[in-house]
């Protein structure tokens, strides 16, 4: 068994890193969020540098990385700033769709952009009656002629606003038993905006402030039947397919959230005196640091092995669903014990602890919650006898 990060990922890790310390500057998130702005130009940069969606092949303008090798970028990248990071990151996020499942033209018409900068993407499974479970949809697709017929509404999507394209799972067979048989996933061009596609931000949130959330609403919206992606009926396996990879992503997304607002308060801790002592001289506060570190290598560890196996062409649901769960949770943990030892400067905005706090708790809330994700586990475990 070897744990050791090959040569040439060292090397990408200490370019992700070098690139996001300089670049991902906590003053420019702080007026970013204030704007409630999507970082593009940083997200320009870290393409042009072949940092988005790296894991794309060759062939359509990405890097062919690993999905390791990935998840040591993301973490760099959310590392150096949650807010930057986290909006960067998912971005380019949805392009796993296409790349995964989609056609040729599919794929030449929409990776190239998405790995060069020039476009962002939304995923749109979510419905406001439709959360967690996304076994039945209300939004519809009919097939007429040689195009769709999009009716329904989605709702928290991410990039929302921003987004050059959509991929929306709907219900193309309403006859479908189960449901889930009959739902396909359509690629929504930025273009269809008009008044049978409106896009509407939502209402101001606790965190992750340089993205947009967006309620998309479809009108009978015609979408060409060549944006169909794969084949009619396979929407639904398609998003677990995706969510195996992209737990991994989140969950390395999680890793350097912690590990960024533990870089903050362990400087902190040697720099404040209390007592005529560093902070950090006071057990109780060396303690923390020790529990935070522990989280940390654990949730780390996790999402190594879940990528590597993924990267093996092996089944990591399980494996994916406990890294998401496990360094979601401990993001939230370490970055609330981050705050801690800054005190009461902590609670200000200036000092960041708290916008890695607030950007945390989406990670145990977005790509299958803190529970779905035991239930996924469950489910593995209880199926054997
Ligand atoms: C900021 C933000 C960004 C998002 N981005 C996107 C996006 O880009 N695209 C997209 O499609 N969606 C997105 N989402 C939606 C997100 O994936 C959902 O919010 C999430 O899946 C939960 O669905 P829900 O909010 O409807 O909660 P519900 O499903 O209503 O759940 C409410 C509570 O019940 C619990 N619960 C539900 N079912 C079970 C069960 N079987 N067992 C135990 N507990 C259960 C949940 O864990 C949760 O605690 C985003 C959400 C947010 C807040």
């Amino acid at each position: 068994m070897v744990f050791d990060l090959t040569d040439e990922q060292k090397d990408i890790q200490k370019a992700a890193r070098e690139f996001a310390n300089k670049e991902f500057l906590h003053e420019t998130a702080r007026e970013l969020e204030k704007k409630h702005e999507f970082p593009k130009e940083l997200y320009k940069k870290a393409a042009q540098l072949g940092f988005v969606a790296p894991y794309v092949g060759e062939a359509y303008g990405g890097q062919g990385l690993s999905i390791l090798e990935n998840a040591l970028i993301v973490e760099e990248f959310c590392r150096a700033d949650s807010s930057i990071g986290l909006a960067v990151d998912l971005a380019a996020l949805p392009c796993k769709f296409l790349y995964r499942f989609g056609s040729e033209d599919q794929k030449k018409k929409y990776l190239a952009k998405i790995t060069s900068g020039e476009y962002g993407a939304a995923i749109a499974l979510t419905e406001p009656d439709h959360g967690s479970d996304i076994t039945e949809l209300d939004t519809t697709a009919q097939l007429v002629d040689n195009h769709y017929i999009l009716t329904g509404t989605k709702t928290f999507i991410t990039n929302g606003t921003i987004a050059d394209f959509y991929t929306v799972l709907c219900q193309t067979d309403p006859n479908a038993d189960p449901k889930y048989k009959g739902m396909s996933i359509l690629v929504v061009d930025r273009g269809m905006i008009g008044p049978n596609f409106e896009v509407n931000e939502l209402g101001e949130k606790m965190g992750i402030n340089l993205t947009s959330s967006a309620e998309l609403v479809f009108n009978g919206l015609e979408v060409p039947l060549e944006n169909l992606l794969g084949k009619e009926g396979k929407g639904f396996y398609q998003a677990m397919k995706f969510f195996e990879e992209s737990k991994i992503e989140i969950a390395a997304q999680a890793v350097g959230v912690a590990q960024g607002a533990f870089d903050i308060a362990y400087k902190y801790s040697k720099e404040r005196k209390q007592f005529g002592k560093p902070i950090s001289s006071f057990q109780a506060m060396q303690h923390k640091f020790v529990d935070m570190l522990i989280k940390i290598e654990n949730a780390r560890n996790l999402v190594h092995k879940a990528a590597y196996e993924f990267d093996q062409g092996r089944q990591t649901h399980t494996l994916a669903a406990m890294a998401k769960l496990y360094a979601a949770n401990i993001a939230n943990e370490v970055t609330y014990e981050a705050v801690q030892v800054l005190g009461g400067y902590g609670y200000f905005k200036e000092y960041d602890v708290e916008r890695y706090y607030r950007d945390a708790r989406i990670l145990s809330i977005y790509e299958g919650t803190a529970e779905v994700q035991k239930n996924v586990i469950a489910a593995h475990m209880f199926s054997k006898n």
